[in-house]
């Protein structure tokens, strides 16, 4: 054996201890901070040299020992990214058992998350955790912020200069003087608030097939299970005539562009929005009025009864 793995399978051994302290230690319900040594250097361990994301079976080691996620396995054409010497097809399952045995808090611990999980169950569970972070609802932008409501709220108004509303019921009207115009990128954003919490209304135009469309929905700025105690009419009409959506809001947890593409939401064809805006059918002027209220608890769980708002 070459002086460099004997130093490493030392290396390793020690890292193998500081797992038994780790769980011997720590109980189970104890905050693991990452500047903890024995947590950083098992993570470390458990780290991808290559992508550095964390390993998940079958973790692969070349013959001189450095591991490799399978993911990373795949790119390499058979040579260790470390020590270029052939990869073969080696597992390594003395780091599955340390990684099996670990058990970690919800990284997003820090945002309420109690959860304490085994290793390979950690990330199935972070990506549906409640408390994880909510993107940016902001759309048609490449906005990557992610924070809890509080904070996403005050940057819709602060970075996106998005116009805030008090109340549960709406009434806006949507100008535009060239209808012909119909992009993905004409839309607005408006955030109301009632009943404590806030809602997302869009407006935007868009090609539904080979046919220009409007559309106006609300998305609720928390989760799917509170998204369902609120239920929206949305209505829009003129000359007579009305269209009327009526349903519960989505959830900012699904993306403007999934809500959208759904069709969930008031849908009105350009002809339609034309005759609507009266006149000579030259210029947009739709106006649509809305309502927020909170839905009974009713054990069916399914329509919405309205409720008097507050
Ligand atoms: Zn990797
Ligand atoms: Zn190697
Ligand atoms: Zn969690
Ligand atoms: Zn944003």
């Amino acid at each position: 054996m070459e002086p460099s793995s004997i130093k490493e399978s030392i290396a390793s051994l020690d890292v193998m201890g500081e797992v038994e302290h780790y769980h011997h230690h720590f109980p189970a319900n104890t905050k693991l901070h990452s500047n903890s040594p024995s947590t950083t250097s098992v993570h470390e361990l458990l780290e991808c040299p290559v992508c550095t994301n964390s390993m998940y079976p079958p973790i692969h080691q070349c013959q001189n020992g450095h591991t490799l996620c399978s993911t990373c396995k795949i790119m390499v054409h058979n040579r260790c990214p470390t020590c270029r010497q052939e990869l073969g097809d080696i597992r390594c399952l003395a780091l599955e058992k340390v990684a099996e045995s670990l058990e970690l808090p919800c990284k997003y611990c820090s945002l309420g998350c109690m959860e304490i999980f085994p290793y390979y169950c950690k990330l199935k569970h972070e990506n549906v955790c409640n408390f994880r972070p909510f993107n940016c609802p902001y759309a048609g932008s490449d906005c990557c912020i992610v924070g809890d409501i509080p904070y996403l709220v005050a940057h819709l108004r602060d970075d996106h200069k998005v116009d805030m509303h008090s109340g549960c019921t709406f009434n806006h009207r949507y100008v535009k003087s060239n209808p012909l115009e119909v992009e993905n990128a004409t839309w607005m954003l408006t955030v109301f608030h009632c009943f404590g919490q806030y809602f997302c209304l869009h407006f935007e135009a868009f090609q539904l097939g080979m046919a220009p469309v409007y559309m106006a929905f609300l998305r609720f700025m928390g989760d799917e299970r509170e998204a369902r105690n609120y239920c929206c009419s949305l209505e829009v009409g003129g000359n007579g005539r009305k269209l009327i959506w009526e349903g519960s809001p989505r959830s900012i947890r699904d993306s403007h562009k999934k809500v959208r593409d759904s069709h969930d939401g008031l849908i009105v064809q350009r002809n339609l929005a034309l005759f609507f805006s009266g006149g000579d059918r030259k210029e947009l002027k739709l106006r649509v009025t809305g309502r927020i209220w909170k839905e009974q608890q009713n054990p069916e769980g399914g329509a919405c009864i309205p409720n008097l708002c507050s």
